[in-house]
């Protein structure tokens, strides 16, 4: 058996978080393959090494002061090393770090050190091998992760270790420059890794019991989700619901390698598992719920607009001409409503209308905005008859006013338009018909 745990920031921000996770590696002979992300926040009004690595490097890189940045960055790893009194210098690392950074290496080499150094700190600690990530995670010139040359380096040089510490979040160019993933990637490499080893599980430790059925601010104590597919997954990050970063999913994909998404700090709680598919009956019908405020809608109505072929894809052709994308497109007998953001629309919002008095002169186009898309996610709701019919009545009697309905093809989700102002209400009363009401 095999694992490849990752440890997000949070659950190594201190010496006494360094420990928890030790505890946990340790409590499992399978745990061979660590993924650290950079010591996150101690508390809430404490900074994540990863930003004061920007801060530093943009103040170094343009002839600002930069010094206290950089000592505060080593203080916090001296705080580690002393408190789990690992015997440990980084002054040449620091030395280099520094050097580095006054000719420029890039922002992403700045913010790479974090991972970095917590990589050799938590090799150090653990007395596992240090794998630094520049030697087997590749981007192409153009700076697109390159999954099959990673995979198969990665593979074959840890193939012939035992027990190995690969830092997250960053990898190399074809010039051997440093290159990061997007933000809170270290997700990401922990499941580069775990595909390339054909590891059993791909464990994330983080400072939530896994996912949640709804916004634990907007439902109070929301239960956690035990299972939930890729599918289902992808619907409700989409949604706004994040855990994970979202390119973490593909490379265990291939494999189907399950993920499981568990809490540092509450280790005996089973946390979610993520998995390709699985006949496990969810709890409830619904899995998940999850939604996203700042829509509008554009309305167009034309008589015997049914019967004029090409006149939907004229319509979105005005859309993509300002590179506007849709979320989504009910349509009716004569009416064609169209779903998009707001924030991306409102620079075009008269050029896309009269655009679409060009194409297809319609009798008349509406718009409404501030609206907001909640999207009900269950494989469950497949097997169950009323799903529809709870969600709705669930709605009238919390007196929120459905815009629009949307339901997939694969009738994995519904989507629920609202107004901004019925965005809470909504999700509170869904959630209280499938969840609170099936305990
Ligand atoms: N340290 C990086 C960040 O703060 C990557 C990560 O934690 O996954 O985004």
């Amino acid at each position: 058996m095999k694992k490849v745990v990752k440890f997000g920031g949070s659950s190594l921000a201190s010496a006494r978080q360094f420990k928890k996770a030790g505890d946990i590696i340790r409590g499992d002979r399978a745990r061979r393959y660590v993924v650290p992300s950079a010591p996150g926040k101690r508390n809430d009004k404490d900074e994540k090494v990863t930003d004061l690595l920007y801060q530093c490097y943009d103040a170094a890189s343009s002839g600002a002061s930069y010094k206290k940045i950089l000592d505060k960055i080593r203080k916090r790893y001296e705080e580690i090393i002393d408190g789990l009194d690992l015997n440990l210098n980084l002054d040449a690392e620091f030395n280099r770090i520094e050097e580095n950074f006054l000719h420029k290496a890039g922002r992403d080499y700045a913010a790479s050190r974090g991972e970095y150094l917590n990589g050799i700190l938590m090799a150090a600690y653990l007395g596992y091998t240090f794998v630094d990530a520049a030697e087997v995670i590749f981007f192409d010139a153009g700076g697109v992760f390159d999954s099959e040359a990673t995979n198969r380096e990665l593979g074959e040089r840890l193939e012939h270790i035992e027990r190995a510490v690969i830092p997250g979040f960053y990898g190399s160019m074809p010039d051997g420059s440093i290159k990061t993933f997007s933000r809170g990637g270290s997700d990401v490499t922990g499941s580069i890794v775990a595909r390339a080893i054909h590891a059993d599980m791909y464990e994330n430790w983080t400072d939530v019991s896994g996912f949640l059925v709804a916004d634990p601010r907007i439902v109070k104590d929301p239960e956690v989700i035990e299972t939930i597919t890729y599918r289902e997954l992808r619907e409700l990050a989409y949604m706004g619901a994040s855990v994970l970063h979202e390119d973490a999913i593909f490379p265990v994909r291939k494999e189907g390698i399950p993920i499981n998404i568990r809490n540092t700090n509450k280790p005996e709680e089973k946390g979610t598992l993520i998995v390709e598919s699985t006949c496990r009956k969810p709890r409830y019908t619904i899995t998940g719920i999850a939604g996203k405020k700042g829509f509008c809608s554009i309305n167009i109505e034309k008589a015997m607009m049914n019967s004029e072929v090409g006149f939907g894809r004229k319509v979105l052709q005005v859309f993509e001409n300002y590179g506007i994308s849709f979320e989504h497109m009910p349509s009716g007998i004569d009416t064609m409503t169209i779903f998009v953001h707001q924030s991306e629309f409102e620079e075009y919002e008269q050029s896309v209308i009269a655009g679409i008095h060009r194409a297809v002169e319609p009798d008349f186009v509406e718009m409404e905005s501030d609206l907001a898309l909640i999207a009900v996610v269950g494989r469950g709701m497949k097997a169950t008859r009323g799903t529809a019919g709870r969600i709705f009545s669930a709605l009238a009697h919390a007196r929120v006013n459905v815009k629009m309905i949307d339901q997939g093809s694969s009738e994995l989700n519904i989507i629920i338009g609202v107004k901004n102002a019925d965005f809470e209400p909504a999700i509170k009363a869904i959630y209280d018909i499938f969840v609170t009401s099936e305990l």
